[in-house]
């Protein structure tokens, strides 16, 4: 196991968890560099327009197994950040459809 790449510390942007028994998860990514920030890769419900390297299993599954993006040094927090607007639009009430919880409470 290497030591962390110069420059790489646990931080907001990057997180290096080399006790994880899963470490490094994805092959191709420098151990030094590999950020494991994202383990669970928030633009997966993007489904094909998250830009990663996925595939699909015969039974229709997205499958992530060979996407490093994320877990490259510090990259990943930009790559989210340019899809969040995407994120956003999943997260948001359909056209036409009313908040009914007022601010997080329900109403009367
Ligand atoms: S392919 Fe990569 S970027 Fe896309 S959802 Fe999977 S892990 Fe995330």
């Amino acid at each position: 196991m290497s030591a962390p790449q110069q420059g790489l510390h646990n931080s907001s942007s990057f997180f290096r968890n080399v006790s994880c028994a899963y470490f490094p998860c994805h092959e191709g990514v420098d151990e030094s560099e590999f950020n494991c920030l994202f383990c669970y890769c928030p633009l997966y419900a993007l489904g094909p327009e998250c830009g990663g390297d996925f595939s699909y299993t015969a039974g229709g599954i997205k499958d992530c197994s060979g996407c490093t993006r994320l877990h490259r040094a510090d990259q990943g927090v930009a790559i989210v950040r340019e899809k969040f607007p995407l994120l956003a639009k999943l997260a948001s009430l359909p056209d036409g459809a009313d908040d009914t919880r007022q601010g997080g409470e329900q109403a009367q």
